[in-house]
C-alpha cells in the first residue's frame, strides 16, 4: 500500500505496510499503541471529552493514520495548528469535529467554514475576519475563544472586555456560534508551579465572566498532555493531549510512558550499509571526534540530520544493535553516522539496528535521544523527516 498526500504543497512521507524493499531506514508507526494510549487517556479524563492533537503531521507519526487511530481509540475531536493541516484532514475524508488555531488574516476562512472546521479566536482582529467570511458563506462559523491566562503567547490577554463586547452582537446576528473557550499552560510539566493554579483560577474567572454577560462558553478546555496526566482539576469539559497520544511522557522527571500506562508508537530502524574492520587509532567521521582505542569493527548507519537525527547528539545518541545499546561514534552527518560495533561483531551489512523504540523492550527512546541532544522528546519525533518511509504496524 502506498498513498500520496491529498494536499498539494505539503510533503508527506509515503505509507507502507512493510519496510519497502531496498529502504535503508524507515519509521514504524504502531497504530494499535496510539489507539490504546487514547483509550488510557480517556479512562483518566472521562467524563471530559478528548481532543487528539495531530498537528505537525501528528508529531511526525503521519497524520492520516494517527488521526484515524486516535478516533478509533475514542477521541471525539482532532486539533491541529495550521488551517492547511485541517483542510488536509477534511480532504482525506475525516469528518470528526476539528479545531484549528493558527491562521494569518488573509487565510481562506470561507473554505474553513464550509468544511466545518472550528476556528480558534486568539485576537480581537480574528473575530471580524471570521465573521466577514461567515457572512460571505451564508453560514455561522463555530469558534473557540482562546484566552491568554498567563502563557503570554496566543490568546486574548488585556482586551478581553472589548473582545466580549465585539462577540455578543456577532453571536446575536448569527455570524458566529460559540463552540468553546480555551487556554494553554506555561508550566504544565511542573504541576506544582504557582502559575498552574493561577492560570486555572483565571480560566475559571473568565468562564464566570462570560456566563455573567450571557455569552455561552461552549466546551471549556485547558489541559495538554502533562495536565491531562498530572492535574485532573484542569480537565474541565475536554482535554487536549498531543504528546501522550504517541506514547511519550511529557513529564520525564515524574514518570516514564509505562508509569502512565502509555506505549511509544514510533520506532526508527535502519540497516547497516557498511560493516568494516578498522585499526586502533582510526579517527571516525568528520573532525575525528571519535578515535578507535583498539582494533575493531565499524558500522555505517544510513540516517543523519537530514532525516531528523540531531547533530547535537553526536558521540552521544544511543543505538540498539542486537542485544547491546551502543553510542554513536563521532559526528552525526547529513545522511549517516558510524557506530563502533566492537572487535567481536559477527553481523553484516543489512542487519537492522534501532534508534528509537519501546523503552520497556530495552530499545532506546525518544527521551534518551532528547537527553543526548539537549532537547525534548517532542522535537525528536516531530523532526523525523519525510525521506524515511512510514511503515504502519498493528491495527487500531
Ligand atoms: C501542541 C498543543 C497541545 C498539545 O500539547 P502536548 O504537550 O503535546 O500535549 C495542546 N494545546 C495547544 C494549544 C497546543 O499548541
Amino acid at each position: 500500500m502506498t498513498t500520496e498526500s491529498h494536499h498539494p504543497g505539503l510533503q508527506r512521507p509515503a505509507l507502507h505496510t512493510q519496510p519497502p524493499r531496498g529502504a535503508s531506514a524507515w519509521v514504524e508507526i504502531d497504530v494499535a499503541a496510539i489507539a490504546a494510549n487514547v483509550r488510557e487517556l480517556r479512562r483518566r479524563s472521562s467524563p471530559a471529552q478528548l481532543m487528539a492533537v495531530v498537528k505537525a503531521d501528528a508529531y511526525g507519526h503521519g497524520v492520516d493514520v494517527a488521526a484515524r487511530a486516535a478516533l478509533a481509540g475514542g477521541a471525539q475531536w482532532l486539533g491541529v495548528a495550521q488551517l492547511s493541516e485541517a483542510i488536509e484532514l477534511r480532504d482525506s475524508g475525516i469528518d470528526a469535529p476539528l479545531l484549528s488555531w493558527i491562521y494569518p488574516p488573509e487565510a481562506d476562512l470561507a473554505t474553513a467554514i464550509r468544511r466545518d472546521i472550528t476556528l480558534g479566536i486568539g485576537a480581537r482582529a480574528h473575530l471580524a475576519s471570521v465573521a466577514r467570511a461567515a457572512r460571505a458563506v451564508g453560514r455561522a462559523a463555530t469558534v473557540h475563544l482562546k484566552v491568554d491566562t498567563g502563557l503570554g503567547r496566543g490568546g486574548v490577554l488585556e482586551d478581553l472586555d472589548a473582545v466580549l463586547d465585539d462577540l455578543a452582537p456577532l453571536l446575536a446576528e448569527g455570524a458566529l456560534t460559540m463552540g468553546g473557550t480555551w487556554s494553554h499552560f506555561a508550566f504544565a510539566d511542573a504541576p506544582d508551579h504557582p502559575t498552574v493554579r493561577a492560570q486555572q483560577e483565571r480560566f475559571g474567572e473568565v468562564l464566570r465572566l462570560m456566563e455573567a454577560r450571557g455569552i455561552p462558553t461552549g466546551v471549556a478546555h485547558l489541559a495538554n498532555s502533562a495536565a491531562t496526566l498530572t492535574n485532573p482539576s484542569a480537565h474541565f469539559d475536554m482535554v487536549r493531549p498531543g504528546l501522550a497520544i504517541y506514547g511519550l511522557s511529557p513529564v520525564p522527571d515524574l514518570g516514564r510512558p509505562e508509569d502512565f500506562g502509555l506505549r511509544e508508537a514510533m520506532r526508527v530502524r535502519a540497516r547497516l550499509t557498511t560493516v568494516k574492520r578498522a585499526r586502533a587509532g582510526q579517527g571516525v567521521s568528520y573532525a575525528h571526534q571519535y578515535v578507535t582505542d583498539r582494533d575493531t569493527v565499524l558500522g555505517i548507519v544510513p540516517v543523519g540530520y537530514a532525516d531528523g537525527v540531531p547533530r547535537s547528539a553526536s558521540s552521544a545518541g544511543p543505538v540498539r544493535v542486537g542485544e547491546r545499546t551502543l553510542t554513536v561514534a563521532g559526528r552525526i552527518c547529513m545522511d549517516q553516522f558510524v557506530v563502533d560495533l566492537g572487535p567481536d561483531f559477527d553481523g553484516a551489512e543489512g542487519d537492522v539496528v534501532t534508534l528509537l523504540g519501546v523503552g520497556v523492550a530495552g530499545e532506546p527512546t525518544a527521551q534518551d535521544w532528547a537527553v543526548a541532544a539537549g532537547t525534548i522528546n517532542y522535537e525528536i519525533v516531530t523532526r523525523m523527516g519525510p525521506r524515511l518511509p512510514r511503515v504502519v504496524v498493528g491495527e487500531a
